[in-house]
């Protein structure tokens, strides 16, 4: 049987993670071993989904998060190079953008095993966005690429990459979505726990680089955010980089009813019933259109351009758009009904080209 490696660290790799894991162990054919870089590691950015959603406990903990991005990177480097030189699996597989993503992608590269990278092709243009350097150098190092969709791919045409490499499977996320969808629908106690009802409020995420590490886009957020809070409750659960960001700035909200990260499960609930979400996040841009909720990506540009297309998301810039404005004006907006995504078979498509390579 075909050992496979899979390294992930962050947040969202855990819920990509989640029905490719499923997939993998249901086809019989691949042996997975699980590595957690450890970037993020508080119960609530980690535990909680591996516990929510099924995931088998990592087989391997590298304990590495902090640092700058070449300290992170590095130490990640130093610890996943001898353990998959004993491990010699036959792939590595990574997901999405972070530095485990990257990490993942060149230690294996550096020892000549394959590389499977899951959302692949997504791209902002944007090359000061750290997400948008790890992609680059994942795709570029990777034999098997699953793209998302349809945009994915061209990007991926475009850097000369050749159709052999791409497989459009659609979104792993989408899969994520429609699994757990029934047990999300029964989370009730976050609504009174946090007095809101449902459609009634609007839902906000805040964790980018661009935007944490930018003083004067953080403080435009906070104002826009706390200027929607006067018409309609906002909810923001609270990552930490952006809560240590917004202490050392001396920046504080009193409106927006701030609380701690959320698990998935909860996530969802908040997300389905929302009336807007306002957001930085990949995953969550994505999710708002799975619950047909209107979103507005704060940020300049995203990866996520069909949802832009279909009128769901629109981009609000903390640079300088009317951020509260967009927010307000969303409310009640309904974009095209389309299937950007593919069918929620994403995981087994992914099992089954695993399989075959
Ligand atoms: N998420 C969560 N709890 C939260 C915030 C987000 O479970 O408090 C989930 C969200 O539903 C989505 C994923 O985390 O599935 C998105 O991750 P994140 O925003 O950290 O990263 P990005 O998608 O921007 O890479």
């Amino acid at each position: 049987m075909k050992t496979i490696a899979t390294v992930v660290g962050a947040r969202p790799q855990f819920i990509k993670v989640a029905p490719v894991s499923k997939a993998l162990a249901a086809s019989g054919a691949v042996k997975e071993v699980l590595i957690h870089t450890g970037q993020h590691f508080d119960a609530d950015m980690s535990d909680v989904f591996f516990d929510e959603l099924g995931i088998a406990k990592p087989n391997h903990q590298l304990a590495i998060h902090g640092g700058g991005h070449g300290a992170m990177t590095g130490a990640m480097l130093q610890k996943l190079e001898p353990l998959l030189e004993r491990l010699k699996p036959d792939r590595v597989l990574i997901y999405g953008d972070t530095n485990s993503t990257l990490a993942g992608a060149l230690a294996a590269a550096k020892l000549h095993i394959p590389v499977a990278h899951v959302e692949a092709g997504l791209r902002s243009f944007n090359r000061a966005m750290p997400e948008e350097i790890n992609r680059i150098i994942a795709d570029q190092l990777s034999d098997l690429l699953f793209t998302s969709t349809d945009a994915a791919v061209n990007n991926l045409r475009q850097e000369g990459i050749s159709d052999a490499r791409i497989f459009p499977v659609g979104d792993v996320m989408y899969d994520a979505a429609l699994q757990f969808a029934q047990s999300a629908s029964e989370r009730k106690d976050i609504f009174a726990a946090n007095s809101i009802e449902s459609g009634r409020y609007a839902l906000a995420t805040v964790h980018r680089a661009e935007n944490t590490d930018n003083t004067e886009r953080l403080r435009n957020i906070v104002t826009a955010l706390e200027q929607v809070a006067l018409k309609v409750p906002v909810i923001l659960p609270l990552h930490p980089r952006t809560a240590a960001r917004l202490n050392t700035e001396g920046l504080a909200f009193s409106k927006v009813k701030t609380i701690p990260p959320v698990g998935y499960l909860d996530m969802v609930a908040l997300e389905s019933q929302a009336a807007v979400i306002a957001t930085d996040s990949g995953g969550v841009q994505k999710e708002a259109f799975f619950y047909q909720v209107p979103c507005v990506t704060l940020r300049d540009e995203t990866e996520w351009v069909e949802l832009i297309e279909l009128g769901w998301n629109r981009l609000a810039s903390p640079a300088k758009a009317d951020i509260t404005g967009s927010i307000l004006a969303a409310i009640g907006t309904k974009g095209t009904n389309s299937q950007p995504y593919g069918d929620g078979q994403s995981a087994q498509a992914i099992a089954k080209v695993l399989a075959a390579h």
